[in-house]
């Protein structure tokens, strides 16, 4: 049992996501951001299929395994995302006033047509509709509806390019859910083994349940993160984030596809509900917006990772500036720092919601052996909490108490030790005897004093599952044991 490399302390307990891209995705890339604090790649699908990604999936389990550190892989699926087809010369400047029609197939029959990659937009289009182009900065309004033609004019000015995202704020499409590369590309990350695949533009609940049969029809345990973009999931946010195993604020598309000005409260509400339901909750895109060009980032970015986290946050996301940004690793190294001192900042126990037991997803026992431990912890001033999870669900739980204590997370599972990487608080550790309450009381002794800076005396606190109480002969305490918590005096050579 090896010892990570880097003091505990040095990394934040937020979590960073980071999306692989060619800026990121060589060997050396990878290992130094793994090493600046990344605990979950990113592998966007809407950019390159099975193919491209395979690569990278392995170049990451093989950086994980040399570094000793657990490491997650999370496959984002495109999802019913529309582009546009190609434009004239590759970009047309759109000015107040044009008219632009938008027509069926692919091939525009003038400067002024526009074509895109969802077949019956034409159909699905009424007088009156905005349609957002380029992120929103160029905005068309549909003024005359014809089978297969549908008119628009430019009510607000700018450049589109090809191929950027179309959205359609206030439309009801037809689009499913799950499209058949989605579906072809889940069927690989179950086959290559991914820790969590992510479904954009989430309207329903029963779209995330679709995409668990199908990962588990083709026997992965991957989690299914929803991404929050449209205002359908807004509307149904309780039901969405209930059957979720994780959520995503997936900014880029919900500052487009509602009021931006409305976005920021409605990232808090997210934080809020994805906190009674005690699932992991990420904040995606823009956070080091500017660091794609400079070294530094702006006040207004540093000010907003610190208050994603301040709110709740999980896990921060990096999306192009750790994929085609010029200093990928700064960013990351960046967000740690930023995370890191703010993190003391974070109100003791995040106050729980007075009506969050009635939707917890953990067992009662757990979370009160959790809460205990954690208070425990807190109490004593111990030095670490080392928590013992079979299939993560401890771990979790003991996390949402945001308790401020470095906690290690040990498993007998390599998939539960990698779940881990999203979850705040917790440092998986690789190789630990996590069902054998004596030998982990040794081990815990040892990462105390080598990666928490324990002394003699400090005590520390060890929680298990059912599992660990259990021992490895399943015999060790009296039947109907449930949760055990430990408080153990660091012992020393
Ligand atoms: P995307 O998702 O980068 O896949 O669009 C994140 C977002 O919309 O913020
Ligand atoms: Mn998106």
């Amino acid at each position: 049992m090896t010892a990570q490399p880097q003091d505990i302390r040095q990394r934040a307990y937020t979590k960073i996501v980071a999306t692989v891209g060619p800026a990121s995705e060589s060997r050396e890339r990878i290992t130094e951001l793994v090493q600046a604090g990344v605990n979950v790649f990113r592998l966007n699908m809407a950019h390159g299929g099975p193919e491209e990604k395979q690569p990278t999936v392995d170049t990451i389990r093989q950086v994980s395994e040399e570094l000793n550190q657990p490491v997650a892989i999370l496959a984002d699926l495109a999802g019913p995302k529309i582009r546009l087809g190609e434009v004239a010369d590759g970009c047309i400047h759109c000015e107040r006033g044009d008219e632009y029609t938008f027509v069926e197939g692919d091939e525009p029959g003038g400067p002024n047509e526009l074509t895109s990659t969802y077949e019956p937009l034409t159909s699905e289009l009424s007088k009156g509709d905005n349609v957002m182009l380029a992120d929103g900065t160029v905005i068309m309004r549909v003024v005359d509806v014809k089978p297969g033609r549908v008119k628009a004019v430019v009510t607000q000015p700018g450049d589109v390019r090809s191929r950027q995202g179309i959205n359609l704020p206030g439309v009801k499409l037809s689009a499913p859910a799950i499209s058949v590369t989605d579906h072809m590309h889940a069927i690989w990350a179950a086959k290559a083994k991914v820790d969590f695949v992510s479904l954009s533009f989430v309207r329903a609940p029963d779209e995330v349940k679709a995409l668990k049969d199908i990962l588990k029809s083709a026997g992965s345990q991957a989690d299914v993160v929803a991404k929050i973009e449209k205002r359908e999931a807004l509307d149904r946010l309780e039901e969405i984030v209930s059957v979720s195993d994780a959520v995503m604020v997936a900014r880029g598309d919900l500052g487009v596809e509602i009021n931006v000005a409305e976005m920021p409260v409605q990232q808090k509400r997210i934080i809020r509900v994805c906190h009674r339901y005690e699932k992991p909750v990420i904040i995606a895109t823009q956070m080091l917006e500017s660091m794609h060009e400079s070294t530094r980032p702006t006040r207004a970015e540093v000010t907003d990772v610190a208050n994603a986290v301040l709110d709740g946050a999980d896990a921060c996301m990096l999306s192009g500036e750790t994929a085609i940004g010029k200093h990928p690793v700064k960013a990351v190294e960046m967000m740690n720092s930023i995370a890191h001192a703010t993190e003391d900042a974070i109100p003791t126990l995040l106050q729980r919601d007075a009506d969050r037991d009635e939707y917890a997803t953990q067992h009662d026992v757990t979370r009160a052996v959790v809460s205990g431990a954690g208070l425990m912890a807190t109490q004593l001033q111990a030095k670490t909490i080392v928590v013992a999870s079979h299939s993560g669900g401890t771990a979790l739980a003991l996390s949402q108490h945001r308790n401020l204590v470095p906690t290690i997370g040990v498993s007998t599972k390599e998939s539960t030790l990698r779940k881990m990487s999203l979850y705040w608080g917790v440092t998986p550790l690789r190789g630990a005897p996590a069902c054998d309450m004596q030998q982990l009381i040794r081990h815990a002794d040892e990462w105390s004093r080598t990666i928490c800076g324990a002394k003699r005396g400090d005590k520390i606190v060890i929680v298990g599952g059912s599992h660990l109480a259990a021992g490895p002969d399943g015999d060790q305490m009296a039947s109907g044991v449930h949760d055990v918590v430990v408080v153990h005096e660091v012992e020393g050579e």
